[in-house]
């Protein structure tokens, strides 16, 4: 739709899967000390097994944060067989830092961007401030990212509308805007509803766009945890998912069982009603991500039995 040349017209394949085979995804944020980069490594590793199509690393708030995203991904793209995908925002970085970022990507092997605006640093929902040398919005993140070099570039969809959308209208509009900028596909922010994801590939179609939107699923295995994350994410958290994990709060084997159950149903679902694929969030820790794809019948139908076998023993 922006007249750039896809990523197999420039001769790399194509970060999802042609001829309508859905694409399964992994989402990992960089870690923040020893214990949890080896948490992360044994996930990536069990992941790894599975043979997604991509996996994504997210880009934090701060510069450490940020420099081991970079860190991560590269090690990704070295020391694994995994397609990685790099999350990168566009706040408080200036257009010259993004370039350079961007620099670094490719020359570590990097070719795939999920381009973000990013929320203010602290306060997610505070005022938001654009660099004075930066940008304003994720569509002139897709622009840059288009110019800079031969990338795969995602962006972010809303299935509860962006919380500092005024309205669907606008929302959809500027959506769009990043469809026209260049963005080969979206994920969504977490929900936990098939219809809001629904509601917007069919408000985004009817404006005229056609990129893949891949949903994200959040198992909701924390009641405390998940309720913070919806809130911060905006997405509407069903009340009677919620009062059963409540009342098995203080059994972890059942908490875990109902949101493994309520994303595996979810998922079900939305394959059914069409969508080009599933991107399950980790929070570094593969058993409930890697659970939902069992559940679904998925490894069986893309593995090899020798593979297979190793999926097995990595959900065990
Ligand atoms: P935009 O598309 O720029 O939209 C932001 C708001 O501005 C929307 O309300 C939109 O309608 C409006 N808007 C857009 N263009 C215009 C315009 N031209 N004029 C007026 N209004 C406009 N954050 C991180 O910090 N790190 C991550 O790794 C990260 N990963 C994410 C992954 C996914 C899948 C998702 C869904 C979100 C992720 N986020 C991440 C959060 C994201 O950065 C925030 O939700 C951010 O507020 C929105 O980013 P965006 O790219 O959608 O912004």
């Amino acid at each position: 739709m922006s007249g750039t040349p896809s990523p197999v017209e420039r001769g790399r394949p194509a970060l999802l899967p042609a001829d309508g085979e859905r694409s399964y995804s992994f989402e990992f944020f960089p870690a923040k000390d020893e214990a949890g980069e080896r948490r992360l490594w044994e996930t990536i590793r069990r992941v790894e097994a599975v043979a997604p199509t991509f996996v994504s690393v997210t880009y934090g708030a701060g510069g450490s944060s940020r420099s081991r995203t970079i860190a991560t991904t590269h090690r990704i793209a070295t020391q694994t067989t995994l397609r990685p995908v790099a999350h990168l925002t566009a706040v408080g970085h200036s257009v010259a830092e993004l370039r350079r970022i961007m620099g670094q990507y490719a020359d570590a092997g990097i070719h795939d961007v999920l381009a973000l605006r990013g929320d203010p640093p602290g306060d997610p929902n505070g005022p938001w401030v654009r660099h004075p040398e930066g940008l304003g919005y994720a569509h002139e993140l897709v622009s840059l990212v288009k110019e800079v070099g031969r990338f795969g570039v995602g962006v972010a969809a809303f299935p509860e509308k962006h919380p500092r959308s005024p309205d669907w209208e606008s929302d959809i509009r500027h959506f769009v805007t990043k469809c026209r900028a260049g963005a080969d596909y979206a994920v969504t922010q977490m929900f936990f509803r098939a219809e809001d994801y629904l509601r917007l590939r069919d408000r985004v179609a009817a404006a005229g766009c056609d990129i893949p939107i891949i949903p994200e699923i959040m198992p909701a295995t924390d009641v405390r945890q998940i309720r913070r994350f919806a809130a911060l994410s905006n997405a509407t958290f069903p009340e009677l998912l919620a009062q059963r994990l409540e009342a098995a709060r203080e059994d972890r084997v059942e908490g875990h069982k109902i949101g493994v159950d309520h994303a595996t149903a979810l998922a079900e679902r939305l394959l059914a009603e069409g969508a080009p694929g599933l991107h399950y969030i980790t929070l570094n820790r593969s058993t409930a991500a890697l659970e939902i794809h069992q559940n679904l019948g998925l490894t069986r139908a893309r593995l090899s039995a020798a593979a297979r076998a190793r999926t097995e023993e990595a959900v065990a």
